[in-house]
């Protein structure tokens, strides 16, 4: 998961794009990167940690230009915060800078076929590198005898996805031509597409979420469909075509986790979900719990309030924010190493003692994915003197890896890949324990075929043959053990 951003204007972009970039700042902090074209020279600022870090004044008076990509960066593939940050640049043809949020699949064989075919190296493992030199390939193949149009991009956009496996939506500047935005076929990760006029000047922006949108002042237009490219000229005429379509199948995670709560994927909010995502655990645990007493709901802080509150309300229970997080401390799941996840719970969580002692508490959290850092917040509870812990996950139990680019795909790694729920209540030290139901996570975010739920079912949207998931969840293995030695 990372967060992008890709402006088009008839004035600088650069203090938009920072803005953007901030914004998105909870998709990604292990690196940050800008790239800007001024009509002449392509413009990249790259820096590994925050946005606020890595871009200041002086810096963004540099990255000239009425067009440009930013992009924090969420490691999933690709071990070095430098070499790996995005966004990337090739010089040919016209000279391309590319940003995404996604993962291929087929990383390894498109890596092979861009040297085998093409005589092409990748200096990096970021997976966007791989997209960007397939697609110059494929551009280059379409416009070097009759020249650049938009018909000839979409053609060479449509032949770049027949190449790729998996979910990705890329942000492509072409420089003297325009800002591109597509999306693979089965629109797996979120892009955006607004438009703002202030001041006379016309501006389209692409994002990866609708509150990039809203903040900086630009209209929604749509999301992208399945398949689309979207492609805004230097005259700032917008051409679109659907190069490539399967049945759309967007990530659940997105409304349970990682986007805002102020986001609106798809037309559905992602805080309405959320509050349904609580309702439909009050309903469950009216099933299953009917004799149990609760005293206290309290949520893990920050992704799980929303359905917390509206689970108490529901329910007619009081609500307590009696976990108290550390805001200057990162989300623990998306921290690279098992190692640091650990250490960061410790850092950025601490009970209200008298909302919790002697009480009979339900924990809400957005998931159990390893189960190590619910464990952890059971124990603190329970030492804070909770008289009995139940936990309710607004999330299914999570039993299959993700190779679409969140950080999971080991199933090792997975506690419900291989346990039962009474084995995991056990593990994690709860009284009781309580997941969502798949029915009542579809209902909740409005969705049912049009949602990934891979992760959840085994049902992946794309073949992924038994090579590609072991040589997968080697490279991830590989990954931590290379971040663990930094
Ligand atoms: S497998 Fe799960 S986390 Fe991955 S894209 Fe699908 S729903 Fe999202």
């Amino acid at each position: 998961m990372c967060g992008f951003i890709g402006i088009i204007s008839q004035s600088p972009v650069a203090y938009d794009l920072f803005t953007g970039m901030l914004t998105l700042q909870h998709r990604g902090q292990s690196s940050s990167g800008m790239l800007t074209f001024d009509g002449d020279e392509l413009i990249l600022r790259k820096h590994t940690g925050l946005v606020s870090e890595g871009f200041n004044s002086k810096n963004l008076k540099e990255l000239h230009g009425n067009i440009g990509i930013g992009h924090v960066r969420y490691p999933t593939i690709g071990s070095d915060p430098v070499r790996d940050a995005q966004p990337f640049v090739t010089y040919s043809p016209y000279g391309i800078g590319m940003a995404h949020n996604g993962n291929l699949v087929n990383y390894q064989e498109v890596k092979s076929l861009l040297f085998n075919k093409y005589q092409r190296r990748l200096r990096s493992n970021c997976d966007v590198e791989a997209i960007m030199k397939v697609f110059s390939v494929e551009l280059f193949k379409q416009v070097h005898d009759e020249g650049f149009s938009p018909e000839r991009l979409f053609n060479a956009t449509k032949n770049t996805m027949n190449l790729l496996n998996g979910g990705y939506s890329c942000v492509t500047l072409i420089a003297g031509k325009g800002l591109v935005g597509f999306r693979d076929p089965y629109a797996i990760r979120p892009m955006i597409f607004g438009k703002r006029v202030k001041d006379g000047k016309t501006s389209y922006a692409f994002a990866s979420e609708s509150v990039v949108l809203d903040i900086l002042g630009f209209e929604v237009i749509k999301d992208l469909e399945p398949g689309e490219v979207v492609f805004i000229d230097n005259d700032m005429n917008v051409h679109s075509k659907v190069v490539e379509k399967k049945q759309a199948k967007h990530c659940m995670f997105e409304w349970v986790y990682f986007a805002r709560p102020d986001s609106v994927i798809e037309k559905r909010g992602v805080y309405e979900a959320r509050v349904n995502l609580g309702k439909e655990l009050a309903k469950l645990w009216k099933e299953k719990n009917r004799d149990k007493k609760i005293d206290v709901v309290i949520p893990v802080p920050d992704t799980s309030r929303i359905a917390a509150l509206s689970f108490a309300k529901e329910l007619g229970i009081p609500y307590s924010e009696a976990l108290i997080k550390n805001r200057y401390s990162w989300r623990t799941f998306i921290m690279p190493t098992q190692e640091q996840r650990e250490t960061a719970v410790r850092l950025k969580l601490n009970p209200v003692i008298l909302e919790i002692k002697g009480k009979n508490v339900a924990l809400i959290d957005d998931s159990i994915v390893r189960g190590t850092t619910s464990k952890r917040i059971v124990d603190m509870v329970r030492k804070a003197g909770a008289k009995e812990i139940h936990f309710l996950s607004t999330s299914p139990p999570i039993k299959f890896p993700c190779y679409y680019a969140i950080d999971f795909a080991d199933k090792r790694e997975l506690i419900a890949s291989d346990k039962d729920i009474e084995e995991i209540r056990k593990t994690i030290g709860a009284d009781s324990l309580i997941y969502q139901s798949v029915d009542g996570l579809k209902k909740a975010i409005g969705l049912d075929d049009s949602l990934c739920t891979a992760c959840l079912t085994g049902n992946y949207p794309t073949k992924i043959s038994d090579e590609q998931r072991a040589r997968l969840a080697h490279e991830r293995d590989s990954e931590r053990k290379s971040w663990r030695k930094k």
